[in-house]
């Protein structure tokens, strides 16, 4: 099919199910009952003699079950997803969900049997379980660190009224807050995703307000908002390095990503090392936006975008033309999310905002869904998912439990994919603009995801170093004040309320150490894509064998395999290497300063 013939439209969720009311629906809940019901009978016959065949069939039983429900609640989220004011989409896909959570609780006893055996019982079980077999190891990975079951039971029971509570509180806390905002002469009150979208308006003083209006009333209660970090820290050392014996707080998430310590450490020192990139940016932008220095308000402030559009049918083919430069294959698999109408682009009253793509099961084209508005973001962001659904077709031949990467791969291929794309762009097209929007992008986009995570990340470290010592909350805004200032330099103004910024990051609360997984995926791919610009052809069959295992190794391996050393600090300051030339190019381009920008009442 002609790439001109493709239409921006809403997507075919046939392959799944019919409809919301079909009876296709009913009878696979029951059939997934009855197999959950089935699997159940398994607990009393699980022991370490189990034997070969019969764990093997347990294993195909369970990927089974995942397969149905995956199927199930992707298409309640996708129903959701086209409609969100739809009320039966919505109580379906709260259905669907409680439907995964028992599924959960009913099947949980498997896992917890595995990890319990002795090395000398689970090895034979695990050479003979084929593509399980990294899944099974993953599981496995905690078991030094498992207490005794009475023990584990009482942390369980106590954790959801301790750590969980604490979350819980801290949520309900902060979504209770309402953030009071003038815009146009006008007094609302905004949500935090809405006073979000003011701090980076075009209006210099509006930016400013809204930060002031979010920090402002996070400050007010950083004494309890603080008081809650710290239980939740004091209860992360008592339980995972006292009791679990992890070598420091931050080791418990490494092992969790299967990331060896000193990686992640050296990793995190490269990016502060690196922080002279972004300073020089800043820098930049302030002569974009007009001002003679940033202030920390001004970070996302926007600068002049080009008014170049795309038809969705010109975009398709841009993408694809730069998928099929790298490889014919690629784009091969591309276009089965179009040829297959997977793809919902349209912008409709009630969709959901935003883009993402949706791994459902091996064998299932994955689905894509965008706003498509045919500017050059909306280029970006059709490559980003189509390379996702490039990474789950590439990783087919796996089971469901290890099709998909874990969180440091897993935007390997989305990344790169927008780095082709930006490659094409920058090349054929000469309009300075475009070149310009798709150079700011990139930058804007390393910024939050490589260096503003990694800082995030070493403010977790001493916070936790200080708390064990006993620090104060007080302390504690001083040393995110320490974190911004080694951050951002002299390179722009940091305005005062920043200090109290660490109260808003609910990472910290929730998954205390998650942010530098961001870091990490996107320098990788920076770094990636160095090799493949220095290495040409050599390069793809290594990419493409990263691509292929999925989630059926362990990061490191995954990578070793395709040898790349990621021990070595040259190979991740080869990504700061790729942000650096961005940057040069811009350097390099006309200062052309956007007037409304320029309203800076501090200058
Ligand atoms: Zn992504």
């Amino acid at each position: 099919m002609p790439n001109d013939e493709y239409k921006q439209e809403r997507w075919n969720l046939d392959d799944l199910f019919p409809a919301l009311d079909s009876t296709e629906i009913e009878e696979a809940i029951n059939v997934l009952e009855a197999d959950v019901a089935s699997f159940e009978e398994l607990r009393d016959r699980l022991s370490a003699d189990i034997g070969q065949e019969a764990f093997v069939e347990a294993l195909d039983q369970y990927d089974s079950m995942v397969r149905s429900i995956s199927r199930l609640i992707a298409f309640a989220e996708m129903k959701f997803t086209e409609d969100t004011q739809d009320q039966v989409a919505q109580s379906f896909q709260a259905r669907m969900y409680q439907l995964g959570a028992d599924l959960d609780n009913k099947t949980m006893f498997f896992k917890l049997w595995w990890k319990g055996l002795e090395d000398d019982e689970a090895e034979p079980l695990m050479d003979a379980s084929g593509d399980f077999q990294y899944w099974l190891e993953a599981v496995r990975l905690q078991k030094p660190h498992t207490l005794s079951e009475p023990e584990e039971k009482i942390i369980n029971i106590k954790d959801v009224n301790g750590s969980v509570a604490l979350n819980t509180l801290y949520e309900s806390i902060t979504n209770r807050y309402t953030f009071p905002l003038e815009v146009d002469g006008e007094l609302k009150e905004l949500t935090y995703g809405e006073a979000m979208v003011y701090a980076k308006s075009p209006d210099a003083n509006l930016r400013k307000a809204a930060y002031q209006s979010i920090l402002g009333v996070h400050e007010q209660d950083v004494p309890i908002l603080g008081q809650i970090y710290q239980y939740r820290v004091r209860d992360w050392l008592s339980e995972n390095v006292r009791l679990r014996s992890y070598n420091s707080p931050i080791s418990v998430r490494n092992l969790r990503n299967d990331l060896p310590d000193d990686l992640v450490e050296m990793m995190l020192e490269i990016c502060v090392e690196n922080a002279s990139i972004y300073q020089r940016f800043f820098r930049l932008k302030a002569a974009w936006v007009g001002m003679d220095k940033l202030r920390r308000y001004d970070v996302y402030a926007p600068v002049v975008k080009s008014e170049k559009s795309y038809t969705f049918a010109e975009s398709a083919e841009i993408v694809l033309a730069s998928f099929d430069k790298f490889d014919p294959k690629v784009a091969k698999l591309a276009r089965k999310v179009f040829d297959e109408h997977h793809i919902d682009s349209e912008v409709r009253k009630g969709k959901r905002s935003g883009a993402f793509c949706l791994t459902v099961e091996p064998g299932l084209t994955p689905w894509v869904m965008q706003n498509f508005q045919g500017l050059t973001y909306d280029l970006t962001t059709m490559a980003h998912e189509l390379g996702h659904a490039i990474h789950s077709l590439l990783a087919d031949d796996h089971t469901a439990l290890t099709q998909s990467s874990s969180l440091p791969l897993a935007e390997t291929a989305s990344t790169f994919s927008e780095m082709l794309l930006i490659d094409e762009l920058l090349e054929q097209d000469p309009d300075p603009a475009v070149q310009r929007d798709l150079l700011f992008r990139q930058m804007d986009d390393s910024f939050a995801t490589i260096q503003r995570q990694a800082f995030f990340a070493m403010f977790e470290k001493k916070a936790f170093e200080l708390i064990e010592g006993g620090a104060s909350v007080d302390d504690l805004t001083d040393a995110y004040w320490e974190n911004l200032q080694t951050q951002f330099g002299d390179s722009l103004e940091l305005n005062d309320e920043f200090r109290y910024e660490w109260s808003v990051v609910s990472h910290f609360y929730n998954v205390p150490f998650y942010v530098y997984a961001y870091a990490f995926g996107q320098l990788l791919v920076l770094a990636l894509y160095k090799q493949y610009r220095e290495e040409g052809e050599s390069f793809k069959p290594r990419y493409l064998e990263i691509l292929s295992t999925g989630g059926s190794d362990s990061p490191v391996r995954t990578l070793e395999r395709a040898g790349i050393d990621v021990a070595s600090p040259d190979f991740w300051n080869g990504g700061f290497q790729v942000v650096d030339e961005a940057l040069q190019k811009l350097e390099a381009m006309p200062v052309e300063a956007s007037s409304s920008n320029g309203k800076n009442d501090t200058k």
